[in-house]
């Protein structure tokens, strides 16, 4: 006795559960795999790094990318329901540009005697990095760099720390590959650079990137033929805060608006008043965990009419303030842009650059 596909009615087997293998595949993925893997690679020397391991790769980064996802997603696939197994077998990579790769893999799963197959794309991001051998190689040129990530306010959270990753990975070849070490601490992320100028650009691209601050310093090891060689050190604070972010210091709460002629403004939660500090007086807030007893809510600025200032909230309502009821705290009041708003005893407080939205 035959058995149906309920799907399209085909007889042909095989059967997968209860679907004829080709609506199986249509209909159920093969595998679960991850979307995007990571990999990070020595550009010196052409090792990666595989399971918290380097490993020596086939010399190329195209082909080292290949040979990756092959091993990573073949240990990390996840056969779909009925099925045994599966297997990644094939791969073909394409560069796509800014030290990313897209990989084309073919998945096969197996259910008893039944194959099916798919192909799936997974995008492979290269961090470049030295190998802990090429490190050591490089280490005491003389010209090195040190960049010191920190968050402006308390710690700095996961996101912030792919985000900063890969940027550095996405930068330019000459870039990329001056970046010798990657380090992750408590307090930040401290990047060591093979030279000098290209440690100031990518400080300057990590800057332009998140905000914030840059200082440098510069420890003296010695003078050679008149060349003084040593260590520079780039402080890099960003700002790791939001308009509207609530922030806490003791008893104070205060809320992030924004940064101005170098010094950080804040708008006191509950009195409204407007506080300039400076980068140390800020690094001893922390974020709240608890709302502002003010109302924050996005508006966009639509315009003045008969004397109000006119608003619209998310939700498409339409609300007027008094002049005098509006206080820009950080940025410029501009027709048609959007800004953090607080609402705090029939005051409101603008705060942001005003983007677009
Ligand atoms: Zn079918
Ligand atoms: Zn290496």
């Amino acid at each position: 006795m035959g058995r149906i596909c309920p799907r399209c009615g085909s007889e042909r087997g095989p059967f997968i559960g209860p679907l004829c293998s080709r609506c199986f595949s249509e209909v159920y993925r093969v595998a679960e795999l991850p979307e995007e893997l990571e990999l990070r690679y020595c550009r010196s020397c052409g090792a990666y790094k595989l399971l918290g391991e380097w490993v020596s790769g086939p010399g190329e980064e195209g082909e080292a990318v290949r040979e990756y996802a092959i091993l990573v997603l073949g240990q990390k696939a996840k056969p779909s329901v009925h099925l045994d197994e599966v297997s990644v077998r094939d791969a073909v990579t394409r560069y796509e540009g800014h030290g990313a790769y897209t990989v084309l893999v073919k998945v096969r799963g197996r259910r008893g005697d039944a194959e099916v197959e798919e192909e799936r794309k997974v995008r492979v991001k290269v961090l470049a990095q030295l190998c802990p051998s090429c490190l050591k190689r490089k280490s005491g040129t003389g010209h090195q760099a040190v960049i010191q990530i920190r968050p402006l306010i308390g710690r700095l959270s996961e996101e912030y720390r792919r985000e900063i990753e890969a940027l550095l990975g996405t930068s330019e070849e000459r870039l990329r590959s001056a970046v010798i070490s990657l380090e992750t601490l408590k307090e930040g992320i401290d990047v060591t650079v093979e030279d000098q100028s290209a440690a100031r650009i990518l400080a300057n691209k990590i800057k332009g990137r998140f905000g914030g601050f840059v200082s440098e310093s510069f420890k003296l090891k010695s003078i050679r033929g008149g060349e003084r060689r040593g260590v520079l050190s780039i402080s890099t604070r960003i700002v790791n805060a939001e308009p509207g972010s609530l922030l806490a210091y003791g008893s104070q709460r205060v809320l992030f608006a924004g940064i101005g002629r170098g010094r950080v403004i804040l708008l006191d939660a509950y009195s409204g008043e407007v506080m300039e500090r400076d980068l140390e007086e800020v690094s001893k807030y922390k974020f709240a965990e608890e709302s502002p007893p003010g109302e924050l809510m996005r508006l966009r600025y639509l315009g003045e009419g008969e004397g109000e200032l006119l608003f619209q909230d998310e939700e498409g309502r339409v609300l007027e303030f008094s002049r005098e009821a509006v206080r820009m705290i950080s940025g410029r009041l501009r027709q048609g842009q959007n800004y953090m708003a607080y609402l705090l005893e029939n005051a409101l407080y603008l705060m942001g650059e005003g983007f677009e939205g």
